[in-house]
C-alpha cells in the first residue's frame, strides 16, 4: 500500500464479513466504520491530491515530510492507511480466542522487550486508554529494531515526521469514539480489553518480519 502511487491506491475489500468480529466488535459498528469513515478518508484523500504533484508519489514517500503537505492529505491519508492496517490485523476465531495470544517470533520479541505478553498488553492498553480525544495506540518497530508501544492523536501515524515516537507500525488500535461508541458508549477500556480477542497475530507477525527484512 505504501509503495503504490497515491493515485493508484485501491479501496480494498474488508477481509471478512461485518459480523465476523462479533461479539467483541459489533456488525453495525464495522459496517459504518468501513463504509462511511474509512470510505470517507479514501475519497477525501483522492480529492485532496487530484491535480497536484502528490498524485504521482507514493504515500510511503511523503510520510516523512507530512508536516509540509496540506492537512487534508495528512488527515485523510493517515486515516486511510491506519484503517487499512487496522482491518488487516483483526480476524475471526484467531488463535485460541478468547485467550488469543501471539506465538513464535513475535511472541519472543514481545517477551524480550516487555517482559511478558501480559506486561505488553498492559502498556498497550494504557496507551490506548489514556490517548486524550481521538487517536490510535500502536505496536511499532523502532529504528533500532526494537518493539515499542506508542500513541498518536487524530489520524497521525508513527511513520509521519510529526509523530512523537517514530517507527513502523505492525499493529494499531483505533480509539476514536466511532470505533466503539455504539456498543461500548464511553467504556473505552472495555472495548480495548475485548479487542485483544480479535487481534490477528499471524498478520502482526507478517508485518514484523517485513520490517525486519
Ligand atoms: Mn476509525
Amino acid at each position: 500500500m505504501l509503495n503504490t502511487l497515491i493515485k493508484e491506491l485501491k479501496f480494498s475489500e474488508l477481509p471478512y464479513a461485518y459480523d465476523a468480529l462479533e461479539p467483541y466488535i459489533d456488525a453495525k459498528t464495522m459496517e459504518l466504520h468501513y463504509t462511511k469513515h474509512h470510505r470517507g478518508y479514501y475519497d477525501k484523500l483522492m480529492a485532496a491530491i487530484k491535480g497536484t504533484d502528490l498524485e504521482d508519489q507514493k504515500f510511503g514517500d511523503i510520510l516523512g515530510r507530512i508536516s509540509k503537505v496540506p492537512a487534508a492529505v495528512r488527515n485523510n491519508g493517515g486515516g486511510f492507511i491506519n484503517h487499512d492496517l487496522f482491518w488487516n490485523t483483526m480476524g475471526k476465531n484467531i488463535g485460541s480466542e478468547p485467550s488469543n495470544k501471539p506465538g513464535g517470533e513475535i511472541a519472543k520479541a514481545i517477551d524480550a522487550e516487555f517482559g511478558s505478553f501480559e506486561k505488553f498488553k498492559q502498556e498497550f492498553s494504557n496507551a490506548a486508554a489514556t490517548r486524550f480525544g481521538s487517536g490510535w495506540a500502536w505496536l511499532i518497530v523502532a529504528a533500532d529494531g526494537n518493539l515499542k508501544v506508542s500513541s498518536t492523536p487524530n489520524q497521525d501515524n508513527p511513520l509521519m515526521d510529526v509523530a512523537e515516537t517514530q517507527g513502523t507500525p505492525i499493529l494499531g488500535l483505533d480509539v476514536w469514539e466511532h470505533a466503539y461508541y455504539l456498543k461500548y458508549q464511553n467504556r473505552r477500556p472495555d472495548y480495548i480489553e475485548n479487542w485483544f480477542n480479535v487481534v490477528n497475530w499471524d498478520e502482526v507477525t507478517k508485518n514484523f518480519k517485513n520490517v525486519k527484512r
